[in-house]
């Protein structure tokens, strides 16, 4: 599994949500602690126009998904062209590659 791990476990000091952005590694265990106590889960992010799989991402508090942060991508199918990420069957633009998230294009995914 393509994780990117923090050392501690179980992480004391600081939230789930902070221990998250580190872009070290977390192994499997500390992910299932974290779908555990928090609000996260692992959802599916499809193209809207043919509904093929772009990520599978670990989804951290409710509300609305703007972007995907790329240290919590665990499968990334998309096809890129430069820093455009694009459906990898229809070839749409899903959202625009920044430095440590994609930003996605509204209207141009589902999950
Ligand atoms: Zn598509």
């Amino acid at each position: 599994m393509k994780v990117f791990l923090n050392a501690t476990f179980p992480p004391t000091n600081s939230s789930p949500e902070k221990k998250l952005y580190v872009g070290d590694e977390y192994d499997f265990m500390f992910l299932l602690w974290i779908v555990g106590v928090s609000m996260a889960r692992i959802i599916i992010v499809r193209c809207s126009r043919c509904r093929a799989k772009i990520f599978r991402y670990l989804k951290v508090g409710s509300g609305k998904l703007w972007h995907c942060w790329k240290n919590r991508i665990l499968d990334d199918y998309s096809k890129r062209q430069g820093d455009r990420v694009l459906c990898p069957k229809c070839g749409s633009l899903i959202g625009i590659e920044k430095k440590n998230y994609v930003k996605l294009v509204k209207g141009a995914y589902r999950y």
